[in-house]
């Protein structure tokens, strides 16, 4: 073959720079599933299943246009299979093809984008590394604008791509006259909850969906979502068309709703106004600028009041654009950040969704946001950082145990995107570089966002006691452990000055309450080995 097209589980879109100049009659692409993406983290089986079926149906795509596709299959047994490792594949692979060229559009991970270099460096063949235009900003772009800043805050950066793209602006100017309508949003249900939702489109399994789950079940049955009967309910989009029909519903169905209850919780209603798109775009069956588009001219007609669009265009425009930049820039001493030297165990009711004995997580937010992560591989924006997230960072488990959760349960999870949330964002890890300030709260948050609080045996006004909160008691503790650190700042300063009015007395009780959680947590943890 003239050029090897190396394509990656989550680089699945056909009008990728890959394709600039490349010619079906002499050019081969490569594409393959091994073991060790699916097992470096111990990934959900429904993440496993959507990249696997998203990728047969790629390769699929491109033999109907014209092209010569080596696509490995995963072997139903691990005895038959002798290439656990994409660099072990990619080496055979060019053993067998002897390229004159090796083109790729620069993977998304640190991990293989290193490993993979390698890998074509050892077999002597030139490596031609393009950018990745699915994003609508580079690296360099992101660069420059971080150089000699002090600080990087998503909302700058947010605004300078309203203006670049001009998305939702009025020449120079936003529309409805500012960048951001947040104070319009962030609203909970009253006691009625949300009523009857509209149902998401879904997308039953196709042959190649059930071909790929019989393959997960068989290759990966001890994974986490075995126990929730995760694969009978699998209904992701795993083609562009799909993705397409996803955004489609979202806007007519949910979109008009998105900003004002974009942070509220309700016990088993897991998708409210969410979109679900994250992973079609991460797995790039869906362009971020088809979205905007899609949304901006939903509000242009009517459709979606400006809050709400803006509300949507924010998360992907600014959120998403700024966490990969991010992720880039800090790569790899990011990701071993631990600012606030936190070095508990991740609790393995994260994992199992139960405690040791076999009995439900009794913290009715804990239980909804993880059962049904290990049911769906998905939870919303709040649920991972003001439930799951809040949790760990409260009992102080080390950033990298909760970062290797994060990144197995969801089906959306790509670390370029899933880091900086993780480590930045919801445990501050990073010392502020993403996010100003810890986002820390006591169960009294979760009570104002959700009805988790009504079904549960604790009472979140409580930090001591029988019926004390787990979260309330674990954020006082919080902010009595790293009162040095955050009681002088200008931005936690306010919330760190009710510490002062808590005497010596209740400070030793909330340490010693939190420190029987910790302890619980902890010996659990061991019992599971
Ligand atoms: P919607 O609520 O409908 O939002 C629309 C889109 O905006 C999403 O599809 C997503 O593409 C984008 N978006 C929203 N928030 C963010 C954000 N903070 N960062 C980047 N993009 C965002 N998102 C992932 O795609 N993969 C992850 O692995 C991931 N891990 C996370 C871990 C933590 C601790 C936190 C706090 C957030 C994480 N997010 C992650 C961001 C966000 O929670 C998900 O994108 C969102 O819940 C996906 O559901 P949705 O498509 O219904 O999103
Ligand atoms: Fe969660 Fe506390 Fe509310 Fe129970 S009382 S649901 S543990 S916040």
């Amino acid at each position: 073959a003239r050029h090897l097209l190396v394509v990656l589980g989550d680089q699945l879109n056909p009008d990728s720079a890959l394709f600039d100049g490349a010619d079906p009659s002499c050019d081969v692409i490569w594409m393959a599933e091994v073991a060790n993406e699916a097992c470096h983290v111990w990934s959900h089986q429904s993440r496993i299943a959507l990249f696997l079926s998203a990728m047969r149906h790629f390769a699929a795509d491109r033999r109907v246009d014209g092209w010569r596709v080596d696509y490995r299959e995963l072997p139903a047994t691990a005895e038959d299979d002798n290439l656990p490792t994409l660099e072990a594949a990619l080496a055979q692979a060019i053993e067998r093809w002897t390229p004159q060229r090796v083109i790729w559009v620069c993977p998304g991970e640190y991990r293989l984008r290193d490993a993979l270099a390698a890998v074509v460096s050892e077999a002597g063949v030139p490596l031609e590394a393009r950018g990745d235009r699915h994003f609508l900003v580079d690296d360099a772009w992101f660069a420059d604008w971080a150089a000699g800043r002090k600080t990087l805050r998503m909302e700058h950066f947010y605004r300078a791509q309203r203006c670049r793209f001009a998305v939702l602006m009025d020449g120079d100017e936003p529309v409805g006259g500012k960048f951001n309508f947040d104070a319009a949003n962030r609203q909970s249900f009253d006691a009625r909850g949300p009523g009857l939702m509209p149902e998401p489109a879904r997308f039953p399994p196709d042959r190649v969906t059930r071909e790929v789950i019989d393959l997960v079940q068989a290759r990966f049955l001890d994974h986490p979502g075995q126990d929730h009967d995760a694969l009978s309910r699998f209904d992701w989009p795993v083609t562009p068309a799909q993705g397409e029909q996803a955004l489609v519903d979202f806007i007519e169905q949910r979109g008009h709703a998105f900003g004002a209850y974009q942070d509220a919780m309700w016990t088993d209603a897991p998708w409210l106004y969410h979109s679900r798109l994250s992973a079609a775009l991460n797995l790039k069956l869906i362009d971020p600028r088809r979205v905007i588009e899609a949304v901006e001219s939903a509000w242009r007609d009517g459709r979606m009041p400006l809050a709400a669009a803006e509300g949507f265009i924010r998360q992907v425009l600014g959120w998403r654009e700024f966490v990969r930049g991010l992720y880039w820039w800090g790569m790899p001493d990011y990701a071993r950040g631990n600012a606030l030297e936190a070095d508990e165990p991740l609790p393995t009711f994260y994992w199992r969704g139960r405690m040791a004995d076999g009995e439900p997580i009794p913290m009715s937010c804990l239980d909804q946001a993880i059962g049904q992560t290990l049911r769906l591989g998905y939870a919303h924006h709040i649920q991972r950082l003001m439930v799951t997230g809040l949790f760990a960072q409260l009992l102080g488990v080390r950033p990298q145990a909760v970062h290797e959760w994060y990144l197995a349960v969801y089906v959306d999870a790509v670390e370029w995107v899933e880091l900086p949330n993780v480590l930045g964002m919801s445990q501050y890890a990073d010392g502020g570089v993403m996010a100003s300030k810890p986002y820390v709260a006591s169960g009294r948050y979760i009570q104002r966002m959700s009805n988790y609080c009504a079904h549960c045996r604790f009472d979140p006004g409580e930090a001591v006691g029988e019926s004390a909160c787990p979260f309330t008691t674990l954020y006082w503790d919080f902010l009595l452990r790293h009162r040095e650190r955050f009681a002088r700042h200008p931005r936690t300063a306010l919330q760190w000055k009710h510490v002062e009015r808590i005497d010596a007395e209740r400070a030793a009780v909330i340490g010693e309450q939190a420190e029987s959680w910790r302890e619980a947590l902890r010996a659990s943890s061991r019992g599971e080995g």
